[in-house]
């Protein structure tokens, strides 16, 4: 498909952008927009969503505002960091996670009030996908955890992500 087309069909999506829990009691604003979009198929995320993968969008957490009370679970990871989970604890939704020592956090691309827009950019740990599963074209697959999320970043970007405004 020709660039030109993939940039027309982009839609515009007005920041910022809203989103919460199931049960209303935790609300938050992204001041921002946001960096990317990936699907994760790991058996924790799968575990985690209940279904066949978890969607990760990518924001910066000072750009993040929530409302209400939160739980945060922090887990020790394979590889050693801490990843630390918010929830509401009245209907124990994920809002999202984010290691610690970062900048940035993922947003559990559900609990956006506008999901419309919502094109990852990239499936990893495919190692562990669904076995109907079939990666879209023009995604980037990764069988593990990738080395570094710039790639997916600059897919995203480039090809996925709508026009903020
Ligand atoms: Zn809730
Ligand atoms: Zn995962």
């Amino acid at each position: 498909m020709p660039s030109e087309t993939l940039q027309s069909s982009r839609s515009e999506v007005a920041l910022p952008l809203h989103g919460g829990c199931a049960c209303g009691g935790v609300r938050y604003t992204l001041r921002s927009a946001p960096i990317a979009l990936f699907a994760c198929h790991c058996t924790l995320c799968q575990r985690q969503s209940g279904s066949a993968f978890g969607q990760s969008l990518r924001v910066r957490r000072a750009d993040l505002d929530v409302q209400g009370e939160i739980v945060t679970r922090t887990r020790v990871t394979e590889r050693g960091t801490g990843s630390e989970s918010v929830f509401c604890p009245g209907c124990g939704g994920r809002i999202y996670n984010m290691r610690p020592d970062t900048d940035f956090c993922h947003l559990r691309g559900g609990t956006l009030d506008d999901t419309s827009w919502l094109r990852p950019a990239a499936h990893i740990w495919t190692q562990h996908a669904q076995p109907w599963f079939t990666p879209p074209a023009d995604t980037l697959v990764e069988t593990g955890q990738p080395a570094s999320l710039d790639a997916i970043v600059q897919h995203w970007q480039a090809t996925k992500a709508p026009r903020f405004r």
